[in-house]
């Protein structure tokens, strides 16, 4: 079901994550490959819950982060939804779908109908969930945003013409989000656990070469603070970009980098097969 086709593009969600009753706010609800980490090519139903904690500048869900808009459904009402469809996987992601108490809830009741949930989260916020992979992506330093790097500032190129355009002048918080993003996008003791709870893979948007001595700094920290081993495989590098163009840029370097440093090389094929498309 497309949701978003009955999104609310007027009522933007609560950016904090917090939500009152048995429902949660939908960005998103639909059927589609899983396109990143281990499970990549796994038909999968996808709910995408509106709002995040985070402002990463190349967020591929602007309308989860940045600008939330939703429809809200109850749990009933997804679980109806997701059933619907031919798949044994469903991906609860976002945002981040942690914020809310009623994903905990929602978890519960797929376990209870035997499907194998991934939970994609920012590595913020733990709850006591049944979650059969946590699919943990902790937002380096190349994720804060700054006056340079504010998706506020474009939209993404117009299907018409190609073009790049502005969003408007509504876009000025003084820095309020670059420095919420940059306090809040590591918090080690969740990450501990994390990944002490759940099967899980550490899952890092990579841009270049700068962005690995933070890595294996982060991965120092984790594997002192964690009762539980992190070996190398479970470490996923990611290339960053959200459209074909952006990939063509950063997947060879991200490809080099996996090999020299021992880690897993994870692709984006939603974005090969479907480009930025929504609900892919
Ligand atoms: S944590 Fe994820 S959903 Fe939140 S702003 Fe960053 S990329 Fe977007």
């Amino acid at each position: 079901m497309p949701v978003s086709n009955a999104v609310d593009r007027e009522t933007p969600a609560d950016t904090d994550g917090e939500s009152a009753g048995e429902g949660l706010p939908i960005n998103e609800l639909f059927y589609s490959l899983q396109g990143e980490g281990i499970l990549a090519g796994v038909p999968s139903v996808f709910v995408r819950t509106s709002g995040c904690n985070l402002r990463c500048w190349f967020c591929d869900s602007y309308h989860t982060s940045w600008e939330p808009t939703h429809a809200w459904m109850e749990l009933d009402a997804i679980l109806d939804e997701i059933e619907s469809h031919d798949a044994d996987h469903v991906v609860l992601t976002g945002g981040e779908p942690l914020l809310h108490d009623a994903s905990v809830s929602l978890l519960e009741a797929l376990d209870e109908r035997g499907y194998h949930t991934t939970v994609e989260t920012n590595g913020t916020i733990h709850r006591d969930a049944p979650i059969d992979l946590a699919s943990i992506s902790p937002k380096l330093a190349s994720s804060t945003p700054t006056p340079e790097r504010d998706p506020r500032n474009e939209m993404p190129a117009d299907s018409q013409n190609g073009e790049r355009q502005s969003r408007g002048a509504a876009n000025q918080d003084d820095g309020e989000w670059e420095d919420r993003h940059e306090a809040n996008r590591i918090d080690m003791a969740a990450l501990a656990a994390l990944v002490e709870a759940f099967e899980f893979q550490l899952k890092f948007v990579v841009t270049d070469a700068d962005d690995m001595p933070e890595i294996l700094d982060l991965l120092a920290d984790l594997r002192e603070a964690a009762d539980v081993p992190i070996r190398d495989d479970d470490v996923l590098l990611m290339p960053e970009g959200a459209t074909r163009d952006r990939l063509a840029e950063t997947r060879t370097r991200v490809a080099d980098l996996a090999m020299e440093y021992g880690f897993r090389y994870t692709p984006r094929l939603h974005v090969d097969l479907w480009n930025d498309a929504p609900e892919t």
